[in-house]
């Protein structure tokens, strides 16, 4: 039953908490830290404040939020900025794992919010460029966190630059 056994396989790469407190340490750590992130966003016209962490191989902790502009297509996302703030400061170093969070402009309580499509791509090439998977956790809906075992997982079939240049 090969139509199984594949399914099976795919299931593994995504792992759902409940309970923000059945996550690892790091992960929370990590949580922690990107909640703290959005509160740095600069979101007026989407009221949407994104905050996303990464740690690095040797530890450090890098955060980002989203900018938005009244140019509203040069809007970016948290993710993509704390990967290349990280790539900027920290260019040797491997992003080990990530955290997303949302919040609605004076709510406390977390939104759910996963990945957008272009964001997942850029993780996706992230991973090619330091060749090493690493974590996403996010929170799929009310009490589910998700934890991926990495970007890719999150966008199959990706375009990467080997179908640029065999
Ligand atoms: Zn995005």
């Amino acid at each position: 039953m090969k139509h199984h056994s594949k399914n099976f396989t795919f299931m593994k790469e995504f792992e759902i908490f409940h309970d923000i407190e059945e996550l690892d340490n790091e992960s929370k750590y990590l949580i922690h830290k990107a909640k703290e992130a959005a509160s740095h966003a600069y979101a007026p016209y989407s009221k949407f404040h994104v905050g996303a962490a990464v740690i690095l191989d040797d530890g450090t902790l890098v955060t980002g939020s989203n900018q938005e502009n009244a140019s509203y297509p040069l809007c970016i996302c948290a993710e993509r900025v704390v990967l290349y703030t990280a790539a900027t400061q920290y260019p040797e170093k491997k992003i080990m794992k990530m955290a997303v969070v949302a919040h609605r402009k004076n709510h406390k309580e977390l939104s759910p919010a996963t990945c957008c499509g272009a964001c997942r791509q850029v993780m996706s090439e992230f991973e090619v460029r330091q060749n090493k998977s690493f974590e996403v956790i996010m929170l799929k809906s009310k009490n589910e966190w998700l934890k991926c075992v990495s970007a890719e997982s999150l966008l199959p079939y990706v375009f990467k630059r080997n179908n640029l240049h065999e």
